[in-house]
């Protein structure tokens, strides 16, 4: 028999995480696009983070070509500035923004989905400016202060004066996440 699974966070019932999510208001939308490969991935946030704020949605690959449609006249992406592309980074000018793109992949499968995808080459560019605050333990990356999809989001607003809550408080969700994963990966004592 399969194990039941809990429809909302798409974990087996037993690891639901559902009962951590907050409402947490950002100012402005954030759109979340998950690769294939992370949906319902054990230790992926971008569920997390699409249902904690307020004016989050959660986009797979093959509705990128609907995103476009939808978004404000000024969208940025969070993803840094590599000297591949000509359209100034986001500065001073933050308020402008109408939304916010975050791409949920590794690195690796987010540079190749923004390679391969010619209008979000085209976006400007947000990059984190600071260390992070809440670093990824659960996760490994090959990217030094690589940050999970929530902590990512989470930081962008914050950086953008968007966030409508403190920081600390933004971030209770996650950090109670990231604890249930660690306590559920040590044996049984
Ligand atoms: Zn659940």
């Amino acid at each position: 028999m399969p194990r039941p699974t809990c429809n909302s966070c798409l974990r087996p019932a037993s690891r639901c995480w559902c009962d951590l999510v907050e409402q947490i208001d950002s100012g402005l939308p954030v759109w979340i696009i998950q690769h294939n490969d992370e949906r319902g991935h054990a230790k992926n946030t971008g569920l997390l983070v699409s249902r904690c704020l307020s004016k989050a949605s959660l986009m797979t690959e093959a509705q990128m070509g609907e995103l476009k449609s939808r978004l404000g006249p000024n969208p940025v992406l969070l993803y840094p500035q590599l000297g591949d592309q000509s359209t100034p980074a986001v500065g001073s000018d933050a308020s402008t923004i109408s939304d916010l793109i975050i791409i949920d992949a590794s690195w690796r499968k987010a540079r190749k989905m923004v390679l391969s995808t010619p209008w979000l080459q085209e976006l400007r560019r947000l990059s984190l400016d600071q260390p992070s605050t809440a670093p990824n333990q659960v996760r490994s990356s090959t990217v030094e202060g690589a940050r999970s999809t929530y902590v990512a989001a989470i930081e962008a607003l914050h950086q953008l004066q968007q966030l409508q809550v403190p920081l600390e408080q933004a971030l209770r969700p996650y950090r109670h996440w990231q604890q249930r994963i660690i306590n559920d990966q040590r044996p049984p004592s």
